[in-house]
């Protein structure tokens, strides 16, 4: 199978650095030269090139965009033409539901996807081969996308070592919202909260004092500034619901506080200890 990734960044350097290891000959797109050129020099890459036409010679099976999400519509509007009928077409967007349906109209080939994997650096030198390995990587065929087409994406997303969850867009977003997109908003509100401790000492010693428990709480937060502002506007609703249900819990906690309904706060926590072990995140090693 030929792959072409457009957008050499953290998640298309990752899928090219991986996909060239298990074996497939795969081309890259990218504005930049310098670009083209660390990811040849890394061994990812049997072409590259800065030009969308520069694919019709390598006439590729699959196509995987991974620019920002504002530019997965325009830059598949670009690839169209340099397209033969038969190829299959994906991206790597957060968000699904804003994606899907425009793009199966301009290329009713294409299979949206989503891995669920991510750092929080950003560009090609933050790529590498074993990003994905062991983490979901959600596909979202519409009911009229062809089965060819989802096979395809099935061979690629196992072959960078992830495991494929299929999923229709607009549930995606709404699973997306609580276990992604509320948590980096939680984490950058946790941030900013602790940010406005008025003594400074007290800050000071706060920041130092900081170990485990507050870096695993606030990494998000402290993520990429696009990523979320992406997650925000293109998953709004999503987002909203998420974060008033969240509102409606740490009312409840904060109510129990002051009330110093303490029986009642534990039997909450060892609630929620038991649903955490529910999560897929704390049954498999990562
Ligand atoms: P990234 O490291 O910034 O890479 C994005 C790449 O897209 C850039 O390196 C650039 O590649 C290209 N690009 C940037 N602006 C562009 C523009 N205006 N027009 C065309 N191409 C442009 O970001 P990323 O983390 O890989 O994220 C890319 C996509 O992955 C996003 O849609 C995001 O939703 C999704 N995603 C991210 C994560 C994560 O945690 N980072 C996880 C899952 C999914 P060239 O310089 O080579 O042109």
């Amino acid at each position: 199978m030929r792959i072409a990734i457009v957008g050499l960044g953290l998640i298309g350097g990752s899928l090219a650095l991986k996909l060239s290891k298990e074996g497939y000959p795969v081309w890259g797109i990218s504005r930049h030269r310098a670009t083209c050129q660390e990811v040849l020099e890394r061994g990812a890459l049997q072409g590259c090139g800065t030009d969308l036409a520069q694919l019709a010679d390598f006439d590729p099976q699959v196509v995987v965009i991974c620019t920002p999400l504002e530019q997965v519509l325009v830059t598949l509007a670009a690839l169209v033409p340099h397209l033969s009928p038969q190829t299959v077409v994906s991206d790597v967007g957060s968000v699904k539901q804003p994606i899907v349906a425009p793009a199966t109209e301009l290329w009713p080939l294409f299979v949206g996807g989503h891995p669920m994997a991510g750092k929080t650096l950003q560009g090609i030198q933050a790529a590498e081969a074993s990003l994905f390995l062991g983490r979901p990587y959600v596909l979202t065929p519409l009911p009229q996308t062809q089965p060819q087409a989802v096979e395809a994406m099935k061979e690629l997303v196992t072959a960078v070592g992830a495991e494929v969850v299929l999923a229709d867009p607009e549930r995606h977003d709404q699973a997306v919202a609580w276990i992604s997109h509320l948590p980096v908003m939680i984490s950058a509100a946790l941030i900013a909260a602790v940010g406005q401790e008025e003594d400074p000492d007290i800050l000071e010693l706060a920041r130092t004092l900081a170990s485990s428990g507050f870096r695993d709480t606030s990494r998000v937060g402290g993520g990429i500034p696009q990523l979320g502002l992406e997650m925000a506007r293109h998953n709004q609703q999503a987002l909203l619901a998420a974060l008033r249900g969240y509102q409606v819990q740490l009312g409840k906690i904060e109510r129990l506080i002051e009330g110093e309904r303490w029986e009642e706060l534990l039997q909450v926590l060892q609630r929620t200890r038991q649903e955490w072990q529910q999560f897929r995140v704390n049954q498999t090693p990562s």
